[in-house]
């Protein structure tokens, strides 16, 4: 984008080097605030480039304000949200959305409840890391954000172009230069995409939102499992940790007698036996307040036949602790490795599976 405007006024190579250090090292609001520049290179930079693609419409702040929820507003005026998490150990991870909701509708997702509303930019991915970035470097005590994972709106691998290039950005040094290990890619299993990915060269991490221990459980939540059954999407996996070496996690939500029984751990132990590097974590379902007639949301995901109302996410609750923990324990004792994720920022629903800007966040 800068590069363009530099060779367009014919401007000395350093000048792309302040212009880039500033917007996305710098806590600045406007390329007026660029201290390096002289004024009608910054006029004309204010004229020609946007300097964000995301418009800020809404702040909330959990209660012990390490998560902080962003709702922005695109120029098409869709919505989308992002979150930072402030971790103990001075990590900042920004969640970005990668779509304005998610054509997937898996059906304990307020995402997925949304339906789909585009495809976002690699820029409108980049401005959300932006906007925390700048925050982040405007504290009393200056940090930067040091970890993304697209585990935000929207699947990344169904908007892979994009993704890709704001891969390039948000690991280019020049620019955010974030190491290329401190990035996820979460994916309800695009198996073609996901190998391209790996191709590609992609060196970041993997999730893979799995949920289910089987086949026939696994369409009846999540639609993609028609399209890619779960048997193929384990062998991608073995295929990529065979290739590169390296650890996959598998997410599980546990949803109250839906996934969360000793025979599901069982067969999620049996499912992953040949897989030395897997790591599964344990995500406490979170409600999600959705008030779509469940005829819509059948409609929209197609999956009413699949649907008996047992699994109507109106009906869906939150393993209990100890079911979470013996559930744990069956994973551990057979050799894979798992954890209890923590979730964070409820009180604003920001958690896994809570963003949506549909109903009482988008005034
Ligand atoms: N589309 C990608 C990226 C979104 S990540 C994917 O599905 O992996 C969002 C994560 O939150 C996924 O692991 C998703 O399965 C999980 N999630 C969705 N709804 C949830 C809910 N109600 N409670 C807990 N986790 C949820
Ligand atoms: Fe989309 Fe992921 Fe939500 Fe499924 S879990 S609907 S893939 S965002």
């Amino acid at each position: 984008m800068f590069r363009k405007f530099i060779n367009k006024y014919n401007l000395p190579g350093f000048r792309l080097k302040q212009i880039e250090e500033a917007f996305y090292q710098k806590p600045i609001r406007s390329f007026e605030e660029i201290t390096t520049l002289p004024k009608d290179i910054k006029n004309k930079l204010s004229q020609e480039i946007t300097f964000s693609t995301l418009r800020e419409i809404k702040k909330l702040e959990s209660k012990n304000s390490k998560t902080i929820k962003l709702l922005f507003e695109r120029s098409d005026k869709k919505k989308i949200e992002t979150v930072l998490i402030r971790h103990k150990d001075k990590r900042n991870t920004v969640c970005v959305s990668c779509m304005v909701g998610c054509p997937v509708g898996c059906i304990f997702c307020a995402t997925g409840k949304m339906g789909f509303g585009g495809n976002l930019s690699a820029q409108e991915i980049i401005d959300q890391i932006l906007y925390f970035n700048r925050f982040l470097l405007s504290c009393k005590k200056p940090q930067k954000v040091t970890n993304v994972v697209f585990m935000g709106m929207g699947e990344p691998l169904l908007n892979l172009s994009e993704v890709q290039k704001s891969l390039d950005i948000i690991t280019d040094p020049a620019k955010l230069g974030l190491s290329k290990r401190r990035i996820i890619i979460s994916t309800c299993g695009y198996i073609p995409q996901f190998k391209k990915l790996v191709k590609d060269g992609f060196k970041g991490r993997f999730a893979i939102s799995l949920h289910a221990p089987n086949q026939k459980l696994r369409e009846k939540i999540m639609p993609i499992a028609r399209l890619f059954p779960i048997d193929k999407l384990i062998k991608a996996t073995t295929w990529y940790m065979d290739l590169r070496n390296k650890r996959i996690s598998y997410e599980y939500i546990m949803i109250h007698d839906v996934n969360d029984r000793g025979e599901h751990a069982q067969e999620l132990v049996a499912l992953l036996k040949g897989q030395r590097l897997a790591h599964i974590n344990l995500i406490p379902y979170n409600p999600i307040t959705i008030y779509h007639d469940i005829k819509t949301v059948n409609k929209q995901t197609n999956c009413s036949r699949f649907l008996p109302d047992k699994y109507s996410f109106r009906s869906f609750r939150r393993s209990s602790r100890n079911r979470i923990h013996s559930f744990a324990k069956i994973l551990t004792e057979a050799g894979i490795p798992a954890t209890i994720r923590v979730t964070m920022g409820e009180d604003v629903e920001a958690a896994c599976g809570q963003l949506t800007n549909i109903e009482n966040n988008t005034e």
